[in-house]
C-alpha cells in the first residue's frame, strides 16, 4: 500500500457553476447517451466517462 496522493490520476476534472449538470461525453471517443447528474458536496462524477464535475464558487 503506498500513500500516493490523489492529485494526479486520469480523471477529467470539468469546472462548472451549476449543481445540475447534463453529461453526454463530450461527444468525443468517451461519448455515451446523455445524463443528468446532480452535484452533492460540490462535485459529482459521471459513471459513463468518469469526468468529475466540481462546483466552482467565484
Ligand atoms: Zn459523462
Amino acid at each position: 500500500m503506498s500513500d500516493t496522493p490523489q492529485n494526479e490520476t486520469s480523471e477529467d476534472i470539468v469546472y462548472t457553476s451549476k449543481t445540475e449538470i447534463a453529461c453526454d461525453g463530450d461527444g468525443g471517443a468517451l461519448g455515451h447517451p446523455r445524463v443528468f447528474l446532480h452535484m452533492e458536496n460540490g462535485r459529482v462524477e459521471c459513471p459513463y466517462c468518469d469526468r468529475v464535475f466540481v462546483l466552482k464558487e467565484d
